[in-house]
């Protein structure tokens, strides 16, 4: 039976389900696993019961704009306090700083 971390659909919305949506508190995978019933799968956040207390779910597209927002917020706080934090650093262009981020 699932619970509110978790909801039960059929095989084949199942499969888009997972491919579109992430998990809203961690913004992980989420995965499915057979509910016991003939043609359904119960859906939920792929972290393990205790890592992730996941309360609902959230479109992948939602996620991808947060972090591109995330990203920009952080380039834009470096650019105003940056020098305050890290006086000795070294100069670099707002390109350089994502890349060394990994984007
Ligand atoms: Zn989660």
């Amino acid at each position: 039976m699932p619970d509110r971390t978790e909801v039960e659909l059929p095989t084949e919305e199942a499969v888009t389900f997972v491919n579109n949506y992430r998990c809203s508190v961690c913004w992980g995978m989420l995965y499915m696993r057979p509910s016991g019933k003939p043609h359904t799968e119960i859906v939920s956040c792929a972290r393990l019961p205790g890592e992730c207390s996941a309360i609902g779910f959230v479109t992948a597209n939602y996620i991808e704009r947060a972090r591109a927002q995330n990203q920009a917020d952080f380039v834009e706080a470096m650019s105003l306090i940056g020098d305050i934090l890290y006086p000795d650093r070294e100069k670099k262009k707002n390109a350089d700083i994502l890349s060394d981020f990994g984007f």
